[in-house]
């Protein structure tokens, strides 16, 4: 999901905590609003005015970042909606550089401009993510849905390189690129040759329910078959679905579940509401009117998870298991 977690580090740390509850890593998404309108997009349902108003204000997200930091959070990912759509968002991030944490941006690219670029180049994230669907103008546009969105992501990657700074291709494989996805990873692994610092790619193919609980955007989906036949066709994929499989077997036989969501992961969606991760909004608790300490300690391990089953009610491996809903945001 983000930097840290799949790290060498990252297992040491957790072999250390022996089990104990802690908020290493938090995904938050800063906002719904955004300058495109993806076909996939789960939070574009609450891109309107009338949501964008019940957003946190900076004051507020300061507050939670406070108690976050006090609590021991090394990690936090920034996300959206497209968090570079929010006029503070250099404000946002600046404050948690300054708090220490390891920050991450899950970004579209497409408003990255040269500010931006030479505040991150003076004041580095661990990762920026950027979401790339497509690898021409058509097929990309396709899927944003924003004309002119092509020619601005790939402005923003070149401002990214030009700064060597760390950064992260990834694609959400669905009906519409299902034909594309190798080719854009060639693309990415093009760059990494082409001078600069290597960038990074990830595939994924997990497509949600929008928040407002509709469910249209799975005629994007791509079949288990689709998926399968994709990560079998090149090597860097099927070695990484083996690694993710094997992770997620061992945790199940630790009994973590698929994941550490409430366990040393939190969520919290741009209206300040703590939950266990962004696939999972079950239940929440509010920022707004509660401190961080009591929802992650007090209420996170209270609340429920289908995903959670005994080792012995899932398939273990099944495709269905691996493509729960609470891995990483594929969009920015
Ligand atoms: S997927 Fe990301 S870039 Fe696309 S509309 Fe949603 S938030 Fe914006
Ligand atoms: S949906 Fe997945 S990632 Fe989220 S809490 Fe449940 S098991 Fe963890």
């Amino acid at each position: 999901m983000t930097t840290l977690q799949d790290t060498e580090f990252s297992r040491q740390f957790s072999a250390k905590l022996a089990g104990r509850r802690f908020p290493f890593s938090g995904q938050w998404e800063l906002t719904c609003r955004c300058n495109l309108r993806c076909v996939m997009c789960y939070t574009d349902c609450f891109n309107t005015p009338d949501m964008i108003r019940q957003e946190l204000s900076l004051a507020e997200i300061i507050r939670i970042m406070d108690e976050i930091q006090e609590e021991g959070c090394l990690e936090l990912c920034l996300t959206g909606g497209e968090p570079l759509a929010r006029r503070d968002f250099l404000d946002v991030y600046t404050y948690a550089k300054e708090k220490g944490f390891l920050v991450t941006v899950f970004t579209n690219g497409t408003l990255i401009t040269e500010a931006i670029a030479n505040h991150w180049f003076r004041c580095p994230p661990s990762m920026i993510e950027i979401s790339f669907h497509g690898l021409t103008r058509e097929s990309f546009e396709r899927i944003t849905q924003g004309p002119g969105s092509y020619e601005r992501c790939l402005e923003g990657i070149r401002l990214i390189r030009e700064r060597n700074l760390p950064l992260t291709l990834k694609t959400t494989g669905m009906t519409v690129n299902r034909d594309e996805v190798l080719k854009i990873k060639n693309f990415v692994e093009y760059l990494g040759t082409a001078g600069g610092k290597k960038v990074h790619y990830k595939f994924g193919a997990e497509i949600r329910s929008r928040l407002d609980g509709s469910e249209n955007v799975y005629q994007h989906q791509l079949s288990a078959e689709e998926i399968d036949k994709i990560e079998r066709a090149d090597e860097d994929f099927w070695v990484e679905r083996r690694r993710q499989d094997r992770l997620s077997a061992q945790r199940q036989l630790r009994g973590e579940g698929l994941c550490g969501g409430g366990h040393n992961k939190f969520h919290i969606d741009a209206y300040g509401q703590l939950q266990l991760c962004s696939g999972n909004r079950r239940q929440s608790y509010d920022l707004r009117h509660g401190s961080f300490q009591e929802g992650f300690y007090r209420f996170l391990p209270r609340f429920p998870c289908p995903y959670r089953q005994p080792l012995a009610q899932q398939e273990l491996l099944s495709i269905e298991t691996r493509r729960h809903p609470g891995t990483a945001k594929e969009g920015a």
